[in-house]
C-alpha cells in the first residue's frame, strides 16, 4: 500500500512547456565551458560523455575535476530571476490536496531553487520533506543512496512510496531498489519506455490503491 508520494520537482510539478530547464542547461553549459577553459563544443562533448555516470553535472565536476565552488556554481546556475517565466499551474494545488497520503520532494537541484519554484506554484506548504542535493550529501538521483536517505527519513519501505519523475534514468534507479516508480512523460518523448508511465500528473490517482 502506498503511504507516501515522492515527487521530482522540475518538469514534474510544472509543465516542461515552460522551458525552465532549457535556461538551466544553457547556464550549466556556459559555466563548464568557462571552468574548463575549452571551446563550447568541447565542453558539451565531454559533459555528454561523462554525465551518464553521475546524477548531475555538479557531481561530475566534483568527482572528476576537483571542483569545490559549490555555492558559486549554484548562484550562477540558479539566479534569483530563474523562475520568472513560471506561472501557477491551474488546479495543481487543489489536486495535490486531494491526495490521500503525505507528499515530499526529491530533487537534484538546491533548496533555494526548489523554494523559488514552489513559491511561484503556491504549493510549498503541502510537502512534508524537501530532499535537495545538499541534503543528499551531493549524491543525488539515480543513486541508491539518494533514495535510501529519503526512505529512511520517511520511515517507509520502497514499495510504500510512489515516486514520480520525468527522467527515465531516475525512475529506473528507484525501481532498481524495489520502489514503485512512475515516469511522467508529458510530451510522449519516451514511446519505447516499457514500464508504468503517465502523461498527466493527475493520473497518479490510479496508482494509489
Ligand atoms: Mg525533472
Amino acid at each position: 500500500m502506498i503511504k507516501h508520494i515522492l515527487f521530482d520537482l522540475d518538469n514534474t510539478l510544472y509543465s516542461r512547456r515552460y522551458g525552465l530547464e532549457n535556461g538551466v542547461s544553457a547556464r550549466i553549459h556556459d559555466y563548464i565551458t568557462a571552468l574548463m577553459g575549452v571551446t563550447a563544443e568541447e565542453a558539451l562533448e565531454e559533459r555528454k560523455k561523462r554525465i551518464d555516470h553521475y546524477g548531475t553535472t555538479l557531481e561530475w565536476l566534483m568527482a572528476e575535476k576537483g571542483f569545490t565552488g559549490i555555492e558559486h556554481y549554484y548562484q550562477a546556475i540558479y539566479p534569483e530571476n530563474e523562475a520568472d517565466a513560471l506561472r501557477g499551474e491551474p488546479g495543481l494545488r487543489n489536486f495535490l490536496k486531494t491526495l490521500p497520503c503525505p507528499l515530499s520532494i526529491l530533487t537534484n537541484a538546491p533548496k533555494e531553487h526548489a523554494d523559488r519554484v514552489l513559491k511561484k506554484l503556491g504549493i510549498g506548504d503541502l510537502f512534508t520533506e524537501l530532499f535537495d542535493l545538499r541534503r543528499l550529501g551531493f549524491k543525488g538521483k539515480p543513486r541508491e543512496e539518494a533514495f535510501r536517505m529519503a526512505l529512511e527519513t520517511l520511515k517507509a519501505r520502497p514499495e510504500e512510496v510512489l515516486f514520480i519523475d520525468d527522467m527515465p534514468k531516475y525512475v529506473s534507479g528507484y525501481r532498481a531498489i524495489g520502489g514503485r516508480g512512475i515516469l511522467l512523460d508529458e510530451l510522449d518523448e519516451y514511446p519505447a519506455y516499457g514500464y508504468e508511465k503517465i502523461r498527466d500528473l493527475q493520473e497518479i490517482s490510479g496508482f494509489l490503491l
